[in-house]
């Protein structure tokens, strides 16, 4: 197959800083569309993707999955769109199409394994695929959403892993006026988690161990801040929450957290991945019929009914803009809590 060299940014080791490299883009085939890449922004799963630490990282390794850019083109028999209209790529860029979970559009939850936007087998080339840190990629129009035209075009590209993620526990668990929903750690995931179950009308508090952003946390959406190294803080909310999506990128007691549940009420777990080493007192999940449950990005449909609801309700992310020069330093800030509260990569400075 006919490829195209593109510029992009990734690592060859998990040790190694990114750097500018080159790495192939498919010809356009009939259902594909090929998209200039204007904004990419930098979720803590690239960091752990570039770093190896879910170890199944195939260098090189370019990551980015927030990606919002302008068509170049479109393969024959694409309808969904055409050239110079502004799109959006998410997490995914293909699936089997033919599963259960597929055909009710959970395509996330592919029985055959869904295609990452980046480190997943490229199905059409010999490679793993590679991510929004580059000037153009090709996808099938199945996986390329529509922009709402009023929303800014930098700050909407966050909505496409941080808003899905949480947007999608908000829409299955059913949150709707009135409920009470918790949110854990205020970084890129939890600040989109406080837009969103605000405008969905719900009573929202935010557990977070920084003090210093329960200003910021409260003009984001939250109605209330628990720190959650104070004791005293954590008694007063015991039996409050119906949902509490957990955004917390590594290893944490979850304990404290389960006794803020009501009867029934579930704790989402969105951020970590892997083994717990605390161990888990089932008495309370037992005594008050409480759930601990998991939940990966959203599917297609799903992640365009978000868009839109961002356009309906002018919902962004608030970002701060990087080049893509900067993104090794922006990967330590991020190691820090040290984000307000997404970085989204200029890419014409791949450009330059
Ligand atoms: P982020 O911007 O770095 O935010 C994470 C926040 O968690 C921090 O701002 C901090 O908030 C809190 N935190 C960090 N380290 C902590 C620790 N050791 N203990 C307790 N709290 C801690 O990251 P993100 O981009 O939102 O991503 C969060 C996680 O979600 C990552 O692990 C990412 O891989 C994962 N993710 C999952 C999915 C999915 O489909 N399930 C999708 C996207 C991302 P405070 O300062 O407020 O405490
Ligand atoms: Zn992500
Ligand atoms: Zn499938």
């Amino acid at each position: 197959m006919t490829t195209t060299n593109v510029k992009a940014y990734g690592t060859e080791a998990a040790d190694a800083a990114l750097k500018e490299m080159v790495i192939p883009r498919r010809e356009v085939l009939a259902k594909d569309v090929e998209i200039e890449i204007l904004y990419c922004g930098v979720c803590h799963s690239d960091l752990h993707m570039a770093r190896n630490d879910w170890g199944a990282s195939a260098y090189p390794v370019v990551v980015g999955h927030e990606i919002v850019g302008k068509v170049i083109s479109t393969g024959s028999s694409v309808t969904k769109c055409k050239a110079g209209d502004t799109v959006a790529v998410g997490c995914m860029v293909d699936s089997c199409r033919t599963c259960s979970p597929c055909k009710e559009d959970l395509e996330q939850y592919c029985q055959q394994g869904f295609t990452g936007t980046y480190n997943s087998p490229d199905k059409h080339l010999n490679l793993q695929t590679y991510g929004g840190y580059s000037e153009k990629i090709v996808v099938d129009e199945h996986f390329v959403l529509t922009v709402p035209s009023n929303l800014d075009l930098a700050a909407v590209a966050p909505v496409l892993c941080a808003g899905i993620t949480t947007w999608s526990p908000l829409r299955h668990w059913k949150v709707k006026k009135g409920d009470k929903v918790a949110v854990v750690g205020l970084g890129g995931l939890g600040h989109m988690a406080l837009k969103l179950a605000n405008a969905l009308g719900a009573e929202v508090t935010l557990f977070s161990r920084s003090a210093s952003k329960t200003e910021e946390a409260k003009s984001l959406g939250a109605h209330e801040v628990v720190i959650s190294t104070d004791e005293a803080q954590m008694q007063k909310v015991q039996g409050k929450f119906s949902l509490i999506i957990d955004t917390v990128p590594y290893v944490h007691d979850l304990n404290p957290y389960i006794g803020t549940l009501q009867t029934d009420g579930t704790l989402v777990l969105v951020g970590y991945l892997g083994p717990q080493t605390d161990i888990l007192n089932t008495f309370p999940l037992v005594w008050s019929r409480k759930s601990i449950a998991g939940s990966l990005i959203g599917g297609i449909a799903e992640t365009q009914e978000l868009l839109n609801f961002c356009g309906e309700h002018n919902i962004v992310s608030e970002i701060e803009i990087i080049k893509m020069q900067d993104i090794n330093q922006a990967y330590e800030r991020m190691l820090k809590s040290d984000v307000r509260y997404r970085f989204v990569i200029d890419m014409a400075s791949l450009k330059g």
